[in-house]
């Protein structure tokens, strides 16, 4: 298994990401679709809502592909 992470970076947020890990329960697209739209390149959007508010939203990721790391912001 390979520990393959990609990294989408919003101002106040980065998001993280291991699809080796996702079980596809769709959590993410269904919660917050501006944000996680899998038809769109890139599929997560960092800057489409409030970091506090993704953050919350990705704790709910069942499998932990998602994980994010909130940016100081001075
Ligand atoms: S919530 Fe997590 S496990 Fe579910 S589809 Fe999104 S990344 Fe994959």
């Amino acid at each position: 298994m390979t520990n393959d992470q990609k990294l989408y970076y919003g101002k106040n947020i980065t998001v993280k990401f291991q699809p080796e890990k996702c079980i596809h329960s769709g959590v993410c697209v269904k919660g917050l679709p501006a944000v996680f739209n899998v038809s769109r390149r890139p599929w997560v959007e960092p800057d489409a809502d409030a970091a506090e508010a993704i953050a919350r939203h990705i704790d709910k990721c069942p499998s932990g592909a998602l994980r994010y790391e909130i940016l100081d912001q001075e």
